[in-house]
């Protein structure tokens, strides 16, 4: 018998672990996977972006309408530097890139290292290769048993790590849905978010490799939720890159709803439509025998000129000067407003987090136990909050850990 299970391995697990075992508790993580901390060796392209500077509520979403003012009871205004100090004091000073955290050396690694050795050094117990199958709470000896696929052990808490269901061969599969539901708990509609989306435009799988810079509108049922900018990724599928994972979440909860989902992608942002028009007007005056496609193609990517002309049937050796007034329109509008229909999400296996997970209303968020089934707590992704690129993942699952290691 422990004081404390702790079921997930991941940055919840371990983070809840340290203050735990920092506090006198014996304390047990069970980790389904061979060994510890397994996405995090994949985390900011292996570099583990965990944390940022500019913490705002913005930043962190849940399928539950209401929510921020929940997750404000955890995400307040010191927390990026309570992280950077609990990392500093493990060993592992941060490197700042236009607010985004990272490890000096650059190295997922350091972190999990310095975070499995805190643990380790203080006692703390690991079962790696085991994966929790069923739990029960025994209101008459006041311990839970918890059950593995190889063994059976007991403790007076337990504390649900165990992650969402996005890249299941890193750890996480949505099994901690199950184990949370055995208890008593509601779980939400979970959808894959942070990933591509796909769309079945004629002719887009040509942009293939394509990138360009631009402004991403998320329409759904013809209102616009968000907007975006940055790179935009062109696959053979469809568009990616940070703008289109940090809108993934929309696209998946409108398909999902039966709601039709438009993207609408400004290629040439920094130009009003206006100012476009007379930089195409000068191209005429200029050189009236370029063609149509060299001179879109002095603004974008060549392929994605070549698209663009094709999709209003342009021909691409029309010259500048024989483009009239109603064509000039047309390309400039759909240089400035592309409308993709997006026609679904890539899978959960292609996704960074999974959008959706237990209330946060069944959760006491001072401490992370279960409103529930008491003894019990709850943190990171496993809980209905998901953020946009940039550590903020990491961030909810370090605050909710700690906070349940210092409250068991
Ligand atoms: C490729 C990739 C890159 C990412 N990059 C970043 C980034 O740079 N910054 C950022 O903030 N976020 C990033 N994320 C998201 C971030 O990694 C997660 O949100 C975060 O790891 C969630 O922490 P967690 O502890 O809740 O879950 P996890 O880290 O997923 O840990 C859960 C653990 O529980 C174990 N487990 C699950 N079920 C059971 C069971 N039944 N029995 C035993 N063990 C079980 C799993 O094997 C896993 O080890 C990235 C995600 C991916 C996939």
């Amino acid at each position: 018998m422990v004081d404390v299970i702790i079921i997930g391995g991941g940055a919840a697990g371990l983070a809840c672990g340290i203050e735990a075992v920092k506090r006198g508790k014996t304390c047990l993580i069970l980790e389904q996977k061979e060994k510890l901390g397994k996405k995090l060796y994949a985390t900011g392209n292996g570099k583990c972006n965990f944390a940022n500077r500019n913490v705002e509520l913005q930043w962190f979403h849940s399928v539950e309408e209401n929510a921020e003012p929940l997750i404000a009871d955890v995400i307040h205004e010191d927390i990026c530097g309570e992280i950077e100090h609990f990392f500093y004091e493990l060993g592992v000073p941060a490197v700042e890139r236009q607010g985004y955290l990272y490890p000096r050396s650059e190295q997922a690694a350091t972190v999990v290292r310095a975070l499995v050795q805190a643990y380790i050094q203080r006692k703390g117990t690991i079962k790696c290769g085991e994966r929790v199958e069923k739990l029960h709470w025994s209101e008459q000896k006041k311990e839970f048993t918890v059950q593995t696929d190889a063994g059976v052990y007991k403790s007076k808490k337990i504390v649900l790590a165990t992650g969402g269901m996005s890249n299941s061969k890193l750890g996480s599969d949505g099994s901690g849905y199950g184990l949370a539901k055995q208890l008593g708990h509601g779980v939400t509609a979970c959808l894959p978010a942070l990933c591509g989306l796909q769309c079945k435009e004629k002719g887009w799988n040509r942009l293939q490799g394509v990138r360009a810079r631009g402004t991403v509108q998320a329409w759904i049922n013809h209102n616009l939720l968000a907007e975006e900018q940055g790179e935009i990724q062109f696959t053979q599928y469809g568009i990616s890159g940070i703008v289109v994972f940090n809108l993934s979440r929309y696209a998946s909860i409108g398909l999902q709803e039966g709601k039709k989902v438009e993207f609408v992608l400004d290629l040439l942002p920094e130009y009003s439509k206006e100012e476009f028009k007379n930089m195409l007007l000068d191209m005429q005056k200029f050189c009236p025998n370029r063609s149509v496609y060299e001179i879109v193609s002095g603004f974008l990517p060549d392929k994605l000129a070549a698209y663009l002309l094709e999709r209003i049937g342009l021909q691409k050796e029309q010259l500048i000067r024989d483009c009239q007034e109603p064509t000039l329109k047309e390309l400039i509008q759909t240089c400035k407003c592309l409308k993709v229909r997006i026609v679904d999400s890539n899978d959960f296996n292609q996704s960074q987090v999974t959008a959706g997970g237990v209330p946060l209303s069944e959760v006491n968020l001072n401490t992370m136990e279960s409103k529930i089934q008491s003894g019990c707590y709850l943190t990171g992704e496993l809980l209905d909050v998901d953020g946009s690129c940039g550590g903020y993942n990491l961030m909810w699952a370090w605050s909710t850990g700690r906070r349940a290691g210092q409250n068991l």
